[in-house]
């Protein structure tokens, strides 16, 4: 008897099942979906671009005591008013420390009295890891090559729109990267990505980087340690940054 009736709910229920649509059968126990590990950890946002509480203040207005010139020694750009500028002949300047995957967030402003075209106007750049460059550079009204202008993975990859704002005023970048991992072979087994935002609007949408930044030529892949120095480019114009942090992801 009690096995009949088992068997009967058992044929009932499959049938059931049968007709009700997955929709009506998702209500029937929502918390069969539900995740409550891992917990994302608590942070404070910071307000206008300002660092949250888990961000690596590379820059903070006051020194370069978290970056070093090529050859290892003090880091010679200028800091003044809570700005940082190139100091041309200088040098580029890396941080002391190696990221991989990355949020960074970095303001720069383009010199007020605009000099040269093209790629002599404002130049300066963003090199994630030593290696790729987004390119920095006065391009309101100052027309060059698409993937070498504001806002492009240089020479690689053309912003969706240009969004510069006049030279003297602030703008900002707030890039997501993630790093190219490699084989043990030496060969790039997943490439570096970058998601790009200019003054809050898109720029690049998770673009595939080819390889290092080449001047002359196709970029090839060279395996590389999983975290390296953020450089800055001294390209001989006074370009200034500040408000510079950097989240790990
Ligand atoms: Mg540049």
């Amino acid at each position: 008897m009690k096995m009949k009736k088992l068997i009967v709910l058992m044929s009932l229920s499959a049938s059931l099942a049968g007709f009700i649509p997955i929709n009506a059968q998702q209500k029937i126990d929502p918390v069969a979906t539900e995740l409550w590990d891992p917990v994302p950890p608590v942070i404070t946002p910071g307000d206008n671009g300002n660092p949250p509480s888990d961000a690596i203040i590379l820059f903070n207005g006051k020194d370069l005591s978290q970056w070093k010139s090529k050859d290892g020694k003090d880091a010679k750009w200028i800091v003044e008013n809570g700005i940082l500028t190139v100091s041309a002949g200088a040098g580029d300047i890396f941080t002391k420390l190696g990221f991989g995957d990355c949020q960074l967030h970095i303001e720069f402003r383009e010199p007020e009295k605009v000099e040269g075209e093209s790629q002599g106007r404002g130049n300066s750049g963003i090199l994630v890891q030593s290696r790729y460059e987004l390119q920095v550079l006065d391009c309101y009204n100052n027309r060059t090559y698409s993937n070498g202008q504001t806002g492009s993975i240089y020479k690689q990859h053309i912003p969706l729109v240009n969004a510069c704002k006049k030279p003297g005023e602030w703008q900002t970048y707030d890039i997501i990267y993630s790093a190219p991992r490699f084989s043990e072979n030496g060969r790039v087994s997943i490439p570096a990505h970058f998601t790009v935002l200019q003054n809050g609007i898109l720029i690049q949408n998770h673009v595939e980087v080819w390889g290092p930044t080449e001047y002359i030529g196709m970029p090839k892949y060279k395996s590389h340690n999983l975290k390296e120095p953020l450089e800055l480019q001294d390209h001989g114009n006074p370009v200034s940054y500040r408000n510079i942090w950097i989240r790990e992801l």
